[in-house]
């Protein structure tokens, strides 16, 4: 798949190849103007732009690499000026050299700049962008050279040293460029010293450099190319013929450049596209589709921040952090490399009779997190199984109690929990298809959803039809499940926190479990940590998952009281259930990592500002024909139509307008990233808008 096109949002794809070296003084600056040599030679159009410069005054300072590079290409008419984006004084790393001048480098401002800098130089089929130094100089305390590599996407030419020692830097840099995903254009192998005929070891070291390399690289799929030393690149006359051998050497390289340029290879990209989705089509069922009359699907390449790539090269502004899970974007930094990490240690193994410090870190701070009442945690692989799983300790729990006619479940009209046939029964028997599946599925409870806005003054009557259900059912509830304050996939309804405190009393009168289904609302994403804060109700039984990674990896969790273990285990009991993958030590890693993020707190300020530019956004809707209600809370926002939409058509209107959102039946809906800026959230709205203006409804 084309992977390497990382677009600017609703620009041209950006082309080109980023240059790096395995370290400073590896001949990358000397390489790559060679490079620029023989492209511009062959009539590629490519400019060489530095992102950040280090060590020189200005613009026109020789100590410069846009120096080198012009000295490189001197005499070619059709010479091109090289673009240095950001210079410092000091000759050092770029964090210490900026930082020196009271400057702070990061990853988003500079990759704007090279976007800028692309979108404004229409001539150029592609760049030919530098790093500085290896691919872990630091910009600023926690991003690297890499980080900025990664959010730019474009295939990576390495230059490395010939000498003892090479082999591993360049090796080492392999590596950490296939663990970003990034595609390896070849490797540049210079010899940065002459030497002479007579030092039959360095001539050895440098042989076998060049051969180990060369298997590891045909492996990979990628080229080498053996720079050797010039020694007259600084001395006319001869300079132009030194560069000139140089830019033969490179000379194989142009066609991988020519490539990674090329426009046409989007008329590739889209056929290969094309055949994805072909056989997609022939070998795969989607979410909730036909599998002989399937709905169109897009073909993903790339995923960063807030942002999706398509394969195609076009970027999308995500408004569904992928079904409620990618709270912190897509490829958050800390939850990848915590990934990488446990996989390296141990990425997985039963959960029967071992343990790890994954599981038993995460349970432990799951805990911390909840209200006091919860105090054991039963991890499951999926929202789903940790709703079976609920439901089953109820069941367990009122056995162990000695209460088997407590067999059923009271939940509410509206309700969504998932898609395995236990989880089916309490969803809203309509929304849910309980037709499809009448005599399979457990015949459970239904009272009326929740009426009470979460905006309006509470009315207390809107608990007359649990009452009623208690009384008539009350003797037969092994426990009540909801959705704490916003049912989600069921109608993304808001309703008013106190009508939990008055369900819990009624549970209580009842003898029947509370369980809450924490597995939308968790981690932040209605404002609170957990949604049940804004009723201060802790219940008996708590489901968790979908952000509890981050979005990375699947995990959920039940979370129940020691009332309720105690129960189940009563007389030498045990709990009926374990999952192949419980506890998987990636998931619960990621987790962690991602529960770290959380308690830097910074959420708390991103969804409230969310909820507010969501807010501003969406309310014009209110008033425009074809809309039945629209809400907001927290990190969500809901434009309710009064017809069900065309979900395939508006799709595709949101994707030409740049942005992923995708609605279902009469709910057009949005909740992004918590890391999204506020102009990305006026896009979305303004394409919601637009949806509505237009009638794409
Ligand atoms: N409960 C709720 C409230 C959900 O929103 C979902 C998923 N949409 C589930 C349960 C089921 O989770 P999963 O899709 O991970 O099985």
């Amino acid at each position: 798949m084309n992977r390497q096109f990382q677009s600017s949002p609703g620009g041209r794809p950006l082309r080109g190849l980023f240059v790096s070296g395995t370290g400073t003084d590896v001949g990358k600056t000397v390489a790559l103007a060679a490079l620029l040599r023989a492209c511009l030679k062959a009539g590629v159009r490519v400019r060489p732009v530095k992102p950040v410069q280090t060590g020189v005054s200005g613009p026109d300072d020789a100590r410069g690499d846009a120096a080198v590079y012009a000295a490189a290409v001197a005499g070619l008419g059709n010479a091109v000026a090289p673009a240095t984006l950001r210079r410092f004084v000091m000759p050092a790393s770029p964090h210490l050299a900026a930082g020196r001048e009271g400057v702070h480098l990061d990853v988003e401002s500079l990759r704007a700049a090279v976007l800028r800098h692309w979108e404004g130089d229409e001539d150029a089929q592609g760049l030919l962008l530098e790093g500085a130094g290896g691919l872990h100089v630091p910009l600023n305390d926690s991003e690297d050279m890499l980080d900025l590599m990664e959010s730019l996407g474009l295939p990576v030419l390495l230059v490395g040293g010939n000498y003892l020692g090479g082999i591993n830097h360049l090796l080492l840099s392999v590596e950490a460029v296939a663990a970003r995903g990034l595609t390896l254009a070849g490797v540049i192998l210079s010899d940065t010293q002459p030497v002479a005929r007579e030092d039959e070891d360095t001539l050895a070291i440098r042989k076998d450099n060049e051969a180990l390399l060369r298997r590891r690289l045909d492996e990979r799929g990628a080229q080498l190319v053996l720079l050797p030393f010039e020694p007259d690149l600084h001395s006319e006359p001869r300079a132009s013929l030194a560069w000139q051998a140089l830019a033969d050497v490179c000379a194989p390289l142009v066609e991988t450049v020519r490539r990674a340029c090329d426009p046409c290879a989007g008329e590739e990209a889209a056929a290969r596209i094309e055949d994805m989705q072909e056989r997609d089509r022939q070998s795969l069922w989607h979410p909730y589709t036909s599998a002989t009359e399937p709905l169109p699907v897009f073909v993903m390449a790339r995923s960063r921040r807030n942002r999706l790539a398509l394969a195609d090269g076009r970027e999308l502004v995500d408004g569904m952090s992928s079904w409620w899970t990618a709270v912190h974007g897509y490829n958050h930094p800390r939850l990848t490399a915590a990934l990488r990490r446990q996989a390296g240690r141990m990425p997985h193994v039963m959960f029967g009779g071992i343990t790890h410090e994954p599981a038993v870190l995460l349970a432990e701070r799951l805990l911390d997190l909840l209200p006091e009442g919860l105090d054991r945690v039963f991890f499951a692989d999926s929202g789903s199984v940790a709703v079976e799983v609920a439901l089953k300790m109820a069941l367990q729990y009122q056995q162990g109690m000695g209460r088997k006619e407590k067999s059923r479940f009271l939940t509410p009209r509206g309700g969504y929990h998932g898609d395995t046939l236990g989880a089916m029964s309490v969803c809203d028997p309509v929304t849910g298809m309980h037709t499809l599946f009448r005599g399979v599925l457990a015949q459970q409870i239904f009272m009326e959803r929740p009426s009470c806005r979460f905006d309006a003054s509470f009315d207390p009557s809107c608990l007359d039809d649990a009452r009623r259900a208690f009384e008539e059912h009350g003797h037969e509830i092994a426990a009540v499940i909801l959705e704490p304050v916003v049912q989600g996939a069921g109608g993304m309804w808001f309703y008013h926190p106190a009508y939990l405190r008055g369900l819990a009393e009624l549970c209580r009168e009842h003898g029947a479990l509370l369980i809450f289904d924490e597995i939308a609302t968790g981690f932040g994403r209605t404002g609170k940590m957990f949604a049940l804060e804004h009723a201060g109700v802790a219940p008996d039984i708590l489901c968790c998952g979908k952000a509890l990674t981050g979005g990375i990896m699947t995990l959920a969790a039940t979370v129940c009281s020691q009332r309720v273990a105690e129960g189940i285990c009563h007389g030498g009991q045990v709990f009926m259930h374990g999952p192949t993958f419980m506890g998987n030590p990636l998931a619960c890693s990621v987790a962690l990592a991602s529960l770290d993020l959380l308690a830097g707190g910074a959420w708390q300020r991103q969804v409230a500002a969310l909820e507010s530019s969501l807010r501003t956004g969406l309310s014009p809707c209110a008033d425009m024909p074809g809309v039945a209600d629209v809400r907001v809370l927290g990190g969500i926002g809901v434009v309710e139509t009064e017809q069900p939409v065309n979900m395939a058509a508006l799709q595709a209107f949101f994707v030409q307008r740049g942005v992923w959102i995708r609605p279902f039946n009469r709910l057009i809906y949005l909740m992004p990233p918590y890391v999204s800026h506020a102009e990305d959230i006026a896009r979305l709205c303004d394409a919601v808008r637009a949806a509505v203006m237009e009638k794409k409804i």
